[in-house]
């Protein structure tokens, strides 16, 4: 650390660096650029296939890129003082970077399908921010470290649960309405609908059609960012997708189908076979391999609005059939790919849906939560109360807190990281996953290498083994490599404290630390993609097909990233929060296991190291 903190200090003689930059779909070359604060920049731009952009984030600095010609922009101050701009034809652009840190250059003429990952980087000497956050990253390890070893006990405990229905009774009235959840997915539902048809029908050029923007930007950073670590699995409560599914099965809308005599444990009769799911499959394998094979293919989904819109309806027909064969909600348990994801980092989040007195669920024999009542269907999601104490698999439909008589149901807010405990390996292969896919879509979508957009741009690029190689990189790294370092960390972590547990059981505790690193690997991830093209927002809810409307005068509003400049630090911020939250609810999953604090402590070493790896290589990608 000190070596580079060193060289970056040492006095260098600016330069003059002349730069051929080619700009071809969907990258540049040079597509990493690195000087000296001071030196000057000669590009000598060229574009070899489409017209393309340049826009410097943090400078006044943009030009078009077309075949033979370059346009740059320049700005002046009217008599009135408002700022107008207009493009000079240039042979080349000079340029001195007077600003050190590192820059992501953007195209900005839509050029294709990829055409908001065209990226490229200028990293500009001594790009002191980024070995000051690796500097404290190493800091925290050691902080966290220390502060465990003197921990008597109460370290990282946070507060007491709050029981949000008795400080907002009326909350609890709103969630003891049958039409509760009915109301609450209808508007979503209309959305999907109409998102459908702006997919099918709307424009072919993903940054022009409302259904990407709004669900791969817009929707994506919410459920990453705020839904999720707030609320869990909320976003199941009124997800329109398994929706008519549910009420084809049920049978109704809004109301309960109550028969006094169980018909296989439940006081419900639904639509078509009612099988129960197979006991072998009672795990979250499927739904993993199923969210790397979407993710395989996840730079295409996100760009093609038909793709999307095949998703969508893929999801709709295999929720139909699973709900005409199977009882309650299968594809979201089971299937669903989001699901998956949802459930897992859900145990982090800050609500939880809980019995209130677990003695009142011991002696209820009726467990009406279960089997379902008068005023409730039984749990969608083959939840007990009485012995549900993990978010992943409650889909908050609100039915428990309806059909218990006793009314021991309640919301609580909690600490953020509060379910430790991954039950079984395919859960612990889903936070592994998660993490591998937020670091590879870095790599792909949020970095400047054409080549490897390309390989996953298979259907445009027609590049058959780059395609290959990047699936095998990815299968590679979630199934093998990342487990597989992950295992052997957890086994010297049970060494390290004496080996009083399984390896199986360190193992499962521990893997709980990628839960908070992922979920802010991913806020770190879709944040700048919100900030950098929330300009497609405005245009397409003015345009939401792409025909040329223009209903509340923003279709036009020119694309200008907001704060971009920012975008590095604030990555950074939110990986070292990652890095906290996932040490000290590591340390947390273990602290019934491993009861000696400095047999704890020791424990935490080798594992604090993965963690602190995996934030230090997504500090590479956004700030080195
Ligand atoms: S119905 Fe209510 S009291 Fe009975 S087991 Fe379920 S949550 Fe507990
Ligand atoms: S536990 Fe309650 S809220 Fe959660 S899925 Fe089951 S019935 Fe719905």
């Amino acid at each position: 650390m000190v070596i580079p903190l060193t060289i970056q200090f040492l006095p260098a003689k600016t330069k003059t660096h002349t730069i051929s930059l080619e700009a071809k779909k969907y990258g540049y070359s040079p597509s990493r650029i690195i000087v000296n604060q001071g030196d000057i920049i000669l590009f000598k731009p060229g574009s070899l296939d489409a017209t393309h952009g340049f826009l410097l984030d943090g400078h006044p600095l943009e030009f078009i890129m077309r075949k033979g010609a370059t346009f740059l922009k320049y700005t002046w101050e009217d008599d009135d003082g408002s700022l107008q701009s207009d493009w000079d034809r240039v042979p080349d652009v000079e340029f001195t970077a007077d600003k050190a840190g590192k820059f992501t250059f953007r195209c900005t003429q839509t050029c294709g399908n990829l055409h908001p990952f065209m990226t490229g980087e200028l990293i500009v000497r001594p790009n002191n921010s980024y070995y000051l956050f690796i500097s404290l990253s190493i800091w925290l390890v050691f902080g966290l470290l220390l502060y465990m070893q003197s921990d008597t006990g109460a370290g990282f405990s946070g507060f007491n649960r709050i029981n949000l229905l008795e400080k907002l009774p009326w909350l609890a009235k709103i969630f003891k309405l049958r039409s509760f959840q009915f109301l609450v997915i209808l508007p979503n539902f209309i959305i999907f609908y109409l998102f459908i048809i702006s997919s099918l029908r709307g424009s072919p050029v993903g940054n022009r059609n409302i259904t990407i923007i709004f669900v791969w930007i817009l929707w994506w950073f919410v459920l990453k960012a705020i839904i999720v670590p707030i609320g869990g699995r909320i976003w199941c409560m009124v997800c329109p997708l398994p929706a008519p599914a549910e009420w084809l099965s049920r049978r109704s809308l809004t109301g309960v189908r109550y028969v006094e005599k169980k018909f296989k444990a439940l006081h419900h009769r639904f639509t078509g076979l009612q099988k129960d799911w197979p006991k072998i499959t009672d795990n979250i394998w499927l739904q993993n391999i199923l969210f790397l094979s979407l993710i395989s293919f996840g730079i295409i989904l996100i760009t093609r609005p038909i793709a999307t819109a095949f998703m969508f309806l893929g999801i709709l027909a295999v929720s139909l059939v699973m709900a005409l064969v199977y009882r309650r909600r299968i594809f979201c348990q089971y299937l669903c790919p989001v699901g998956g994801f949802l459930g897992t980092y859900s145990m982090a989040s800050m609500t939880e849906l809980r019995a209130v007195d677990l003695d009142i669920c011991k002696k209820h024999r009726e467990k009406s939560c279960f089997s379902g009542g008068p005023d409730g269907w039984a749990c969608p999601w083959k939840q007990y109360l009485g012995t549900m104490n993990r978010n992943n698999y409650c889909g908050l439909c609100t039915e428990c807190i309806k059909s218990c008589p006793k009314d021991n149901v309640a919301i609580f807010i909690r600490p953020f990281g509060s379910d430790h405990l991954l039950k079984g390996y395919d859960e612990m292969f889903n936070v592994i996953i998660m993490l591998v896919v937020a670091i590879a879509f870095s790599i792909t979508m949020g970095g400047p290498w054409a080549v490897i957009k390309d390989a996953a741009n298979v259907t445009e690029s027609r590049e058959i083994v780059p395609f290959f190689i990047y699936l095998a990189s990815l299968w590679g790294s979630a199934l093998l490599l990342f487990p597989g370092i992950f295992a052997l960390v957890a086994r010297l972590a049970n060494r390290m404290a004496g080996n009083r547990v399984s390896n199986r059981t360190m193992t499962l505790r521990l893997a709980y630390i990628m839960v908070p690193v992922g979920i802010f690997a991913w806020i770190a991830f879709s944040l700048p993609m919100l900030m950098v093209n929330y300009s497609y927002i405005l245009n397409v809810l003015s345009d939401p097909l792409g025909l040329g409307w223009n209903l509340f005068g923003t279709a036009h509003y020119p694309y200008k990233p907001f704060l971009p400049d920012w975008i590095p630090l604030i990555q950074g911020l939110i990986l070292l929060a990652g890095l906290y939250f996932g040490i000290s609810r590591g340390y947390l999953a273990i602290k019934d296991i491993v009861s000696n604090s400095i047999s704890r402590t020791k424990a935490m070493i080798f594992p604090s190291i993965f963690a602190l790896l995996i934030i230090n290589i997504l500090l590479k990608l956004y700030m080195g």
